[in-house]
């Protein structure tokens, strides 16, 4: 017996053994236990991240170092329109087709083998969004019969992935306070698990946990200290300490967007989520450590409470929002063997914590140059350089600092990943400062809460984009593949010895995963700020991205804006194959 319903009947005997309790049945379609094992299961893309601990590896080999070179289009599908703005997103592919999301909320469903439109949603969005950067979606979530995507009126829309009709569509919050929604949604034991964006508009960040069926809300956690949290409509404490960290009623308007979305580790049972800057970005408004902005959160998907935390930027004065993926991985450091996770911070440093209790283990830099900090300390925190913060303005305009990494960050959203073969994370990152400098400000609902000016710029000659290959254990970058315009596309890697990444330049390219040799190349015609899958079909090895230029680097790139003037916008689904010997 095979097809869907032995794959939910296994799945429910999984689930069964794995939690102790009563199933939670999906309809035909993947199931909690299916989702658990995306990383495993070659034929498919369930989740965000190929796997719920987000490695964005497949052990497929096929296509590999000796042979990508020959790799060819299969098909490609525009998703048409006018609205083509900045393509984020990572395709899902299950049972024959591939669901993309596109610029300006929508969702399409492609023929996995010939390309065609099976259907297409257009979230109707009101005229008073208010997106930070660009009107991008960066991918769905599938469970049972549903594929389900957050969009930039911040709600959440789950649709028949046979049909495209909506079953359920909620409110995650007011976008008329700033509030927005990208990321893709995360599924954990029949929650589907999402945080939200306006961290610049002085929103206060949470992670939310949605009965997955209905969309009903069963808990919910501000990551802000003082705000009270809820499970199952009651109160379920305050987030930390009222006013440990944040003065007077500061916290009510702190920030801490939760607007990358998370990662889930099975092992631990925790959820990771990283928060964004505190608002506003003057940080001489509000003195203290501002807890838990620019943070890693492990909380607990039962109850929504938070586990630990840990700060990458105390008191930010930056921007640099410290909500990059948290990945689980396994390693043995000084001769034992550890649960490990590791986060490569828009700050410029990359992270290893223990993620069983969020203990520091290190911090080295991945970017060329950090002007706010010179290292960690054991203790793990920063040994900061008081010079490299933006001094406070008085009346007027204060006095710019040049910083580096830019607010953009050594890392933005662009997802890395982790190979099982070679044990290194691949990072898609930047070289670029910023002059920044401080204004006065005062919050306002549903208006920009900066209190800053930036302007951006190069610190290279030959470069502004890196995709630097990190060695967790020791710290070191092993190789390094330099490119003109920012990157700002995710990254895959195969057990085929390969990682892939675009560029803006329009390029999706193949590199040796040990030395870094670009191996293969294809012009896509707009630029590559997606993330790439790979899955296995009638016998034959997958690779898919999406192509279509933008995001926040036009919009707020400044001087750099030079290395990508000429970069075409675009909206297309690519796929890639070997050619039939
Ligand atoms: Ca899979
Ligand atoms: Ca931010």
């Amino acid at each position: 017996m095979k097809g869907p319903i032995m794959r939910a009947l296994s799945g429910v005997a999984a689930m069964t053994l794995a939690m102790g309790a009563a199933p939670l049945v999906a309809q035909g379609g993947p199931t909690d236990a299916d989702l658990m094992n995306d990383a495993k299961s070659t034929g498919d893309v369930l989740t965000y991240g190929m796997g719920p601990q987000a490695h964005r590896f497949s052990s497929l080999n096929a296509i590999n170092s000796g042979n990508v070179a020959k790799m060819v289009p299969a098909f490609s599908a525009s998703l048409g329109g006018e609205k083509q703005r900045g393509q984020e997103a990572q395709p899902i592919v299950y049972d024959g087709t591939i669901y993309v999301t596109g610029s300006y909320s929508r969702l399409f469903a492609f023929d996995a083998r010939t390309g065609e439109e099976k259907w297409q949603y257009d979230a109707r969005l009101p005229d008073g969004i208010m997106p930070c950067c660009d009107v991008v979606n960066r991918g769905a979530a599938i469970y049972g019969d549903k594929i389900i995507f957050a969009t930039l009126d911040a709600r959440l829309v789950a649709l028949n992935r046979n049909t495209g009709k909506v079953i359920w569509n909620k409110q995650i919050a007011d976008y008329k306070e700033g509030y927005s929604a990208t990321a893709a949604p995360l599924i954990v034991n029949g929650m589907v698990i999402t945080g939200n964006s306006g961290g610049e508009f002085g929103i206060v960040g949470s992670v939310d946990a949605r009965d997955v069926n209905t969309g009903e809300l069963i808990w919910h956690r501000p990551v802000i200290e003082g705000h009270m949290g809820t499970l199952k409509g009651k109160d379920n404490g305050i987030t930390g300490k009222l006013n440990a960290t944040w003065q007077g009623d500061l916290w009510k308007s702190g920030g801490g967007a939760t607007w990358l979305g998370g990662t889930y580790d099975p092992d631990t049972n925790l959820l990771f989520f990283g928060t964004g800057n505190p608002a506003p970005w003057n940080s001489h408004l509000r003195p203290g450590d501002n807890l838990y902005t620019a943070s890693t959160l492990a909380i607990d998907p039962a109850t929504g409470v938070i586990k630990w935390h840990y700060q990458t930027t105390p008191h930010d004065g930056w921007d640099f929002d410290g909500v990059n993926e948290f990945i689980p991985f396994d390693a043995t450091i000084n001769g034992k063997p550890m649960k490990l996770g590791a986060k490569a911070d828009r700050n410029g440093y990359f992270f290893v914590l223990d993620r069983t209790n969020g203990k520091f283990i290190s911090a080295n830099k991945f970017v060329m140059q950090t002007t706010w900090a010179n290292g960690f300390n054991k203790a793990g925190k920063p040994n900061v350089i008081p010079e490299g913060r933006p001094p406070a303005p008085g009346d007027a305009k204060g006095k710019p600092v040049f910083a580096s990494p830019s607010f953009l960050g050594g890392k933005n959203w662009m997802p890395m990943a982790y190979s099982h073969d070679t044990g290194l994370f691949y990072i898609p990152s930047n070289d670029w400062g910023m002059d920044i400098w401080n204004e006065p400000i005062a919050y306002k609902k549903g208006a920009a809460y900066l209190g800053a000016g930036f302007t951006i710029k190069s610190i290279a000659d030959d470069h502004i984009g890196a995709l630097r290959a990190m060695d967790p254990k020791t710290g070191k970058i092993m190789w390094e593949y330099k490119n003109k315009a920012p990157l700002w596309g995710g990254v895959l890697t195969t057990g085929g010895n390969l990682v892939f990444t675009g560029t803006p330049e329009g390029f999706l390219k193949a590199f040796d995963a040990k030395t870094g040799q670009e191996l293969w190349k294809f012009q896509t015609g707009s630029g590559v700020v997606g993330s790439p899958v790979t899955w296995e079909q009638d016998g034959e090895q997958y690779v898919a991205v999406m192509s279509g230029w933008g995001g926040a680097v036009p919009l707020w790139g400044g001087e750099v804006a030079k290395s990508f003037k000429d970069i075409n916008q675009g909206g297309a689904l690519w796929v890639f194959k070997l050619p039939k010997s």
